[in-house]
């Protein structure tokens, strides 16, 4: 399992040094602002829908190497798929970094999230996990258009 995490880490530190889709696209249909203050982590995220498909989709702004790790695998992950394939790729994700630690993780799950499996080991650190959800809660925000702007801290009340 170390060499594992090691593996992982490596990766969390490839996307947070060349971050993927860390651009704002010419065109977009859908933004918004993921702020996380506990950490500073802050970024803005934009995204073109074609019908039920993410055609285009980037972030831009600053925060931890978790936070931009996991935006930057979220968007190469969610470019060209689908809103459905999106939901389930977040509720899967989102269940990994919540399981509890000391229960397991079924090793298939963690293959199905791809790179975003790298951040799993983040449910060790009750603190990162909102690190690693921002992009997600900012591309829910962006897509419901109910708000433009999201904080982990506000959620919580
Ligand atoms: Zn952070």
């Amino acid at each position: 399992m170390s060499e594992l995490n090691e593996l992982y880490q490596q990766l969390i530190l490839e996307h947070n040094k060349t971050p993927r889709n860390f651009i704002k696209p010419e065109q977009f249909t859908h933004d918004a602002d993921g702020y996380n203050p506990l950490c500073g982590d802050h970024y803005h995220i934009w995204l073109k829908l074609d019908g039920e498909t993410i055609s285009d989709i980037g972030f831009q702004g600053s925060g931890c190497a978790i936070s931009k790790s996991s935006a930057s695998m979220m968007t190469s992950a969610l470019k060209g798929a689908s809103l459905s394939q999106a939901k389930e790729l977040f509720e899967k994700f989102h269940s990994v970094i919540m399981t509890k630690i000391g229960d397991e993780i079924p090793e298939a799950t963690i293959e199905e999230l791809g790179s975003l499996g790298a951040l799993a080991g983040v449910r060790e650190f009750p603190a990162r996990i909102k690190c690693a959800s921002l992009a997600w809660h900012a591309l829910n925000a962006a897509l419901t258009k109910t708000e433009k702007s999201i904080s982990t801290e506000i959620e919580k009340k």
